[in-house]
């Protein structure tokens, strides 16, 4: 059985580093450790625990340019993107490190005595990463995981563990204890799997694409394994005729070729009022025409390389030969991943440009005609992750952010995630939020005591 993985540079084919791939039973070994690691950890006092976790964000910060120099060998990102991403995992970190300090209960007026409720750790969480944003996402689940007593398995993406592994041993010189928090680099239907079905972890924190998260809800269900599901997204751009149309058809193209359009947030249809329809193309091909591809490293660079061959050719093949390509910009020739941005129009419902999520840098644009009708069009894939709704009407923009159902949206902007507010998905973009106020306790049963005070 092959138990190595070859991690190249995206944007030069070069091989990183041979990284050695967890069995099933190297999975096991892990999930015991942790396991006897568990009792320690949950027993730790909340201010050491937060200590703990503030100590990790300060040394991620003094690692912070080797953490995203090896994020852009591995993933292939932009030397801005990555330095944002060491940014959020300090951030995550200094946010969720309060939360030990704050898992507090309720106290509920009963006859007879005192009624309290507690946040009790699970256990022994596992969590399974993607490639496309490989830092931030770990942090997203092992910062609450941790903060709520939990130990934690995880498992990265075959192309991008080395920034993972990277951070478990920033987290040991930080001061957490052996076998608290371990990464397991690993095939996903060899070591994936495993966690996924192993009795003794808890809870399962995905994030990947739709037909996974699916299968790993069907595969933990027989032990009813808590799961947090991220998954895919065909998020929409709205532009109404009373927006400021000029920012927002010139930075409707960003929000779907930042990260070279692999990101779960992609808002990669823009669905536009056909009164303004000519006006936004205008404004979408000077921005797509301007978008600078190329060597991830160099600070001037807009777009990097895909992820893999296997990334490159799925998502040439949403745009076949004959494909209705309204403007391309431009991308390397040669070795690297490289796929140029692109614009497709006229695509109508029901064409798989339109519905399905294609993970790289191409768009459609598509004319609505009212707000029923952009609602009906935002609405109409399985998905709802993300949106953006451009209009100066308060009332529309409430409207329209009520109508829309998707777990993210913005007005007037593209952001989309925050540490300190929730974040996930509608329909088959996931269960559950991660980050936010409430993360923490997505990684707790709720205990409740009460106490007779008649006896
Ligand atoms: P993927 O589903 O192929 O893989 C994700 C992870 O799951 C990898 O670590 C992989 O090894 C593992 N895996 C694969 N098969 C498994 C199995 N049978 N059991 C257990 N683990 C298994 O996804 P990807 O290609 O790495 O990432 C891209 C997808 O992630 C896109 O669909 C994207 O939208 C989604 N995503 C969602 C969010 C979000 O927050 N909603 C964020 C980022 C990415």
């Amino acid at each position: 059985m092959i138990d190595t993985f070859d991690v190249l540079n995206p944007a030069t084919e070069d091989v990183v580093k041979t990284v050695h791939m967890a069995s099933a039973a190297e999975i096991d070994e892990v999930v015991a450790k942790a396991k006897a690691a568990w009792p320690a950890w949950r027993d730790t006092a909340p201010a050491h625990k937060a200590n703990v976790l503030r100590k990790f964000a300060l040394l991620v910060e003094q690692n912070g340019e080797e953490l995203a120099q090896l994020e852009v060998l591995e993933a292939g990102h932009t030397i801005g993107t990555a330095r944002w991403e060491v940014e959020n995992v300090r951030n995550v970190l200094n946010y969720f490190a309060g939360g030990a300090e704050r898992l507090i209960g309720q106290q509920i007026p009963v006859p007879g005595g005192i009624d309290i409720t507690f946040h009790e750790p699970f256990g022994v969480v596992g969590i399974i990463v993607p490639w496309n944003y490989p830092m931030p996402i770990a942090a997203w689940g092992f910062a609450p995981a941790l903060a709520a007593g939990n130990t934690v398995v995880l498992k990265p993406a075959e192309v991008t563990p080395l920034t993972a592994m990277r951070l478990a041993e920033i987290a040991l010189e930080a001061g957490l204890p052996e076998n608290v928090l371990n990464v397991v680099p690993g095939f996903g239907k060899v070591a994936g799997q495993q966690l996924v079905e192993h009795p003794d972890v808890q809870k399962i924190v995905f994030t990947g694409s739709t037909p996974v998260g699916k299968g790993i809800m069907r595969a933990g269900a027989d032990r009813l394994k808590r799961v947090t599901l991220e998954l895919g997204g065909k998020s929409p751009t709205i532009i109404f005729a009373d927006a400021d149309v000029e920012a927002a058809a010139k930075s409707a193209p960003l929000a779907v070729f930042d990260n070279s359009g692999q990101d779960c947030c992609a808002r990669s249809r823009i669905l536009v009022q056909e009164s303004i329809y000519d006006e936004v193309l205008a404004h979408i091909e000077t921005t797509v025409k301007g978008v600078r591809v190329g060597d991830p490293s160099s600070e001037n660079t807009d777009m990097g390389p895909l992820i893999s061959a296997v990334q490159r050719d799925r998502v040439k093949s949403f745009v076949p030969d004959g494909a209705p390509i309204l403007f391309q910009g431009e991308a390397p020739t040669g070795k690297g991943f490289w796929f140029p941005p692109t614009v497709l129009a006229p695509i109508k419902p029901g064409d798989l440009q339109y519905e399905q999520e294609i993970f790289g840098p191409v768009c459609v644009v598509v004319p609505f005609k009212d707000e029923a009708h952009a609602i009906s069009l935002a609405n109409g894939t399985d998905y709802g992750l993300a949106g953006s709704i451009w209009t100066r009407d308060v009332g529309r923009a409430l409207r329209m952010a009520r109508g829309v159902d998707s777990g993210a949206l913005s007005i007037n902007s593209h952001s989309a995630v925050r540490y300190w507010t929730p974040f996930g998905g509608f329909k088959m973009s996931g269960v559950g939020r991660e980050l936010g106020p409430n993360a923490i306790e997505a990684f707790t049963e709720t205990k409740n005591v009460f106490i007779s005070t008649e006896s």
